[in-house]
């Protein structure tokens, strides 16, 4: 794979790995004879999901919502829109947010108050990185990661200007 010089490599796959494990032991634990429905936020989670599910031996159930958040540049706008909402009845379930990365927190706590007023039973949030230092909006967070220091991370689903999504390893951008 041809990589760009400037991208060092910061989690590799076998600590992602290591880290889903850890996190799919909680997340069984805590829904242990639930039906919970998991909500992956658009584009960034796809991998962290399709891994993540792979090992979580509950009967649950998949959606997807698109947002917009970032648009082409690095900061986020703090505006963010609902582009494609849940297709599933969120009404009692119990709901677990699956996101790539928190940052200022606008993006997860729109989310989250969107999917409060459909009156789910629980509603709990997973992200596989979480840059605290950022956080404008304070948001709960259910089950984490990564804690990741206040640098620009690409690959396993994240991306600059929609490249990177495909590298295995999550890698941070020097200027
Ligand atoms: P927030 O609304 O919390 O500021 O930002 C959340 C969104 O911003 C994430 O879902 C992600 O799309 C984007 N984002 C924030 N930090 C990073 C980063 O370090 N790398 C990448 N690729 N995207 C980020
Ligand atoms: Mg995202």
């Amino acid at each position: 794979m041809v990589l760009q010089p400037q991208l060092k490599i910061f989690i590799s796959r076998d600590e992602i790995a290591k880290a889903i494990d850890r996190l799919a032991r909680e997340i069984k634990r805590d829904y242990q004879g639930k039906q919970p429905l998991l909500v992956g936020v658009l584009k960034g989670s796809f991998m962290f999901m399709a891994d993540l599910i792979r090992q979580l031996d509950l009967r649950l159930e998949l959606d997807f919502v698109r947002l917009s958040s970032y648009g082409a540049t690095r900061e986020s706008s703090g505006r963010v829109r609902v582009v494609q909402g849940v297709k599933t009845p969120v009404k009692s379930r119990d709901v677990l947010v699956v996101e790539d990365i928190v940052d200022t927190g606008s993006t997860i706590s729109f989310l989250l108050d969107y999917l409060r007023k459909k009156e789910p039973a629980s509603l709990k949030v997973c992200t596989l990185t979480d840059k605290p230092s950022r956080r404008r909006i304070p948001v709960p967070i259910d089950y984490r990661g990564f804690t990741v220091p206040n640098k620009f991370i690409v690959g396993y689903g994240l991306d600059l200007n929609q490249r990177f999504r495909n590298l295995p390893d999550i890698y941070t951008m020097e200027d």
